[in-house]
């Protein structure tokens, strides 16, 4: 009798800008963005970046039916994509859904134009799976069947960017990236969003202190990330889109900050799962 219905995240891309190997990111992880969201039997995948070749290995074999949510078409947050496994197996299905664009840009476009020789060997025709391109307006409402809801609001990034709240079985899992903050004005936008989560997921970049030098750049702090929580009432906060700069240690120090200020809070790391 009862018990909730599993609502996770699960990791596989964590680091923001460009993919970064080594001894000094390995125990946070080098891969760009990429996540994995499990409600009940519905697979959602948000952003494809290099984490996302790992999360495919996991799938083959089964049958998906499942969509891919972009939060932009930075190359950070596509260029996985072609490196997918599940898209080369016809049993499949995907939605692949942006709402950053406007005007005769299209997220099919963006990715033609991306796997596009002499940048890419080969175009986006090599996939097998049967693919919808879904382009909507970031702030409108997407049903997602099964008893899940899909909200989306407009980030401020140069190009454009989605944020997203999935909500399932009474509870919400946002993902919030890339986006810039104003200091000392909390953007209402994410505020709405993120009211009452169980889990946000920020673009944490930088540090307050680095952000100085990098205004105009797109990408918010793990402070601003705190601030915008505790607003709006957020239990769990989860640091994501680590500067490649930031290594191990660094992000140990952000993680017991963030501890200190939000407890049950995290620094994510590739392999994390979190449930709602
Ligand atoms: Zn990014
Ligand atoms: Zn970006």
């Amino acid at each position: 009798m009862g018990g909730k219905a599993p609502f996770t995240v699960r990791f596989w891309g964590v680091r923001g800008s460009i993919a970064c190997s080594g001894p000094r990111t390995a125990r946070y992880g080098g891969n760009t963005s990429s996540l994995e969201v499990r409600c009940g039997d519905r697979l959602l995948l948000f952003d494809a970046g290099t984490g996302i070749r790992y999360l495919g290995k996991t799938l083959t074999g089964s049958r998906i039916d499942g969509d891919i949510y972009f939060t932009h078409t930075h190359f950070d947050h596509v260029c996985g994509l072609p490196f997918f496994g599940p898209l080369f197996q016809p049993q499949n299905k995907f939605r692949l859904w942006a709402g950053h664009l406007s005007g005769a840009m299209t997220i099919k476009r963006v990715l033609a134009e991306f796997m596009m020789s002499p940048l890419f060997p080969v175009p986006p025709e090599v996939f097998r799976s049967t693919l919808e391109y879904r382009d909507f307006k970031a702030g409108e409402t997407l049903a997602a069947g099964n008893n899940v809801t899909v909200r989306t609001a407009p980030l401020n990034h140069p190009d454009g960017a989605t944020g997203y709240r999935v909500e399932f079985d009474g509870r919400a899992i946002c993902y919030i990236t890339d986006t810039e903050h104003v200091p000392g004005s909390l953007d209402r936008n994410v505020l709405g969003l993120i009211k009452d989560a169980d889990i946000v997921v920020y673009d944490c970049m930088y540090t307050d202190e680095e952000y100085r030098r990098y205004v105009g750049w797109g990408h918010s702090t793990w402070q601003e990330g705190v601030r915008l929580c505790k607003e709006a009432g957020v239990k769990r906060l989860a640091v994501f889109h680590h500067d490649p700069d930031h290594d191990d240690e660094m992000l140990d120090g952000i993680a017991r900050e963030v501890q200190k200020v939000m407890p049950g809070s995290v620094v994510a790391h590739e392999g994390l799962v979190l449930e709602a």
